[in-house]
């Protein structure tokens, strides 16, 4: 596809619409999804920021991708994206939801930095950023519990991601996170952190999105309700939360 304005909202469209996500464009979503793709792939010539750059596969692959998790928020509700890399799913929520209140964190200066950079250029102020480690945010009392959700895309696997999110969770909020094809052996395996970490029920919503041709991508969207405070103890330092998973 050649990208110009016009094909690239063509193509945002029918792939929103086959995937029942339509309903969440209009002129200025459509116009700040497309701005965000001209910024990616100029930025991603200088680092490495997706290793997908065909239009066509950014739409479904990073944008429905986030999209789809938008309905797990409630209205006005304030999140985290641990681990937002290049903004995913941070920036899409951000461009469909601007009730919600996002800070994207992550360790790498530079990608935090691009993501401050685009929500700015987007005028995207529901979004602000921070560089910092999950492990040592979630020890940071003007951060632990003070989010009604945390959410996360390729970070870690359930057992560590638990202890990397739930911290920062509120009690009666939600850890979102979007899983692989491992999931329910993930499920399995994060149920004791879960609980140690104040985690309660979990729902597994499984999520298939299609390009309504041969392109297609299904993962499981794992939530886990907050039902009591997070230990003082956690979460670990790094080496511990990997070396030794709850
Ligand atoms: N969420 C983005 C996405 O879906 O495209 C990025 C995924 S990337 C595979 C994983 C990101 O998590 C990287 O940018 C990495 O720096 C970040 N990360 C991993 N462990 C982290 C931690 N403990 N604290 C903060 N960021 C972390």
């Amino acid at each position: 596809m050649e990208l110009t304005r016009e094909n690239f909202i063509k193509e945002l469209t029918r792939v929103f619409d086959i995937n029942g996500i339509g309903t969440y464009l209009n002129d200025s979503v459509c116009d700040k999804f497309y701005r965000l793709t001209m910024r990616m792939l100029e930025e991603n010539q200088k680092y490495n920021l997706t290793a997908i750059t065909a239009p066509e596969k950014i739409i479904l692959n990073h944008y429905a991708d986030c999209v789809v998790m938008a309905r797990a928020f409630d209205v006005g509700a304030s999140v985290i994206d641990v681990g937002c890399g290049a903004g995913f799913p941070s920036l899409p929520l951000a461009i469909v939801r601007s009730d919600l209140k996002i800070l994207a964190v992550d360790s790498t200066a530079k990608r935090v930095r691009y993501v401050a950079e685009t929500a700015e250029l987007l005028g995207l102020d529901n979004v602000s950023t921070r560089v910092m480690r999950a492990e040592e945010g979630g020890r940071d009392a003007a951060l632990r519990e003070k989010f009604d959700y945390a959410t996360a895309r390729a970070v870690a696997e359930l057992r560590i991601l638990a202890e990397l999110c739930l911290p920062f969770v509120k009690v009666g909020g939600k850890m979102v996170a979007m899983k692989g094809k491992n999931a329910e052996r993930e499920l399995t395996d994060a149920k004791n952190a879960i609980s140690v970490l104040g985690g309660g029920n979990v729902t597994v919503e499984s999520v298939t999105l299609s390009d309504g041709g041969e392109e297609s991508l299904s993962h499981p969207l794992i939530a886990v309700r907050k039902k009591a405070k997070t230990p003082t103890v956690y979460p670990r330092v790094y080496a511990q939360i990997s070396k030794k998973p709850l």
